[in-house]
């Protein structure tokens, strides 16, 4: 239990930085300098102003010198990792996958929330990731380098494929670049067999959502919907259920 604890403090203190990484990296800042601070005033957090979770219970989620309010988001960010950590060491225990795949679904929390708000993913998260993945290969039992590196090459793939036919019968972009390199991180971690499973799981979710979204505003198709929250859902869908989904599907048949 006491190891459960730390874990999820652990978790909660990556998350604390993924809302840094979230809010400095789309803006070309440090994310290391300067220390935090409020957004409205400036004034540094202090460290007691600073701890993940607790702070913003604490002060309500208000900034203490000016009363300005902080996104509810930071505090949904802190708390999904810290689950997250908590739930992949129930998976794999204390091992160097759970720490290789807490990586992968901190890059993809990243991702996510810097997608919905920029409708962008940033090369400096997925490209490492790409090697990341490939080099996470070599280290863990559960998968093996071919596995990675024809999980990479289908990700990418796939969508190039979509992307290219998309512009050859419409004459427009449809797909981001990023979604790509996205996808092909994700084959990396999780080898070829996710990308088929992860491609469901995002276009099923995300026309369901498109669609819910375009009745509600009753705007044109040509809304902009960021893929990549959905794609990352779908990745860590496969992460936790992907074997035992596809084994039963197969049964079924
Ligand atoms: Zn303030």
């Amino acid at each position: 239990m006491l190891i459960l604890f730390f874990i999820f403090l652990f978790g909660a203190i990556i998350g604390s930085f993924l809302n840094v990484c979230i809010y400095r990296l789309p803006l070309g800042e440090s994310v290391v300098r300067p220390a935090s601070h409020c957004r409205a005033c400036s004034t540094p957090l202090a460290w007691y102003d600073n701890v993940p979770l607790l702070s913003y219970c604490i002060l309500r989620g208000r900034c203490r010198s000016c009363g300005a309010p902080f996104a509810f988001r930071y505090f949904l960010v802190e708390i999904f990792t810290a689950l997250l950590a908590v739930a992949l060491v129930h998976r794999f225990g204390v091992t160097v996958t759970a720490l290789g795949y807490f990586a992968f679904g901190a890059a993809l929390i990243a991702i996510t929330f810097i997608d919905l708000d920029y409708q962008l993913i940033p090369d400096v998260i997925s490209l490492p990731g790409i090697v990341t993945g490939v080099f996470f290969s070599l280290v863990s039992p559960i998968l093996t380098v071919v596995d990675s590196l024809l999980g990479l090459a289908a990700g990418a793939g796939v969508l190039l494929a979509v992307a290219w036919g998309y512009y050859a019968l419409t004459g427009k972009e449809g797909m981001g670049g990023g979604d790509v390199k996205l996808l092909a991180m994700i084959g990396a971690f999780l080898g070829w067999r996710s990308i088929p499973f992860t491609l469901l799981v995002a276009s099923s979710v995300g026309s369901a959502v498109g669609v819910g979204i375009m009745i509600r505003s009753q705007a044109d198709s040509k809304l902009a919907i960021p893929f990549g929250p959905f794609l990352s859902l779908g990745a860590l869908c496969y992460l936790f259920f992907g074997e035992g989904l596809i084994d039963w599907y197969l049964n079924l048949l």
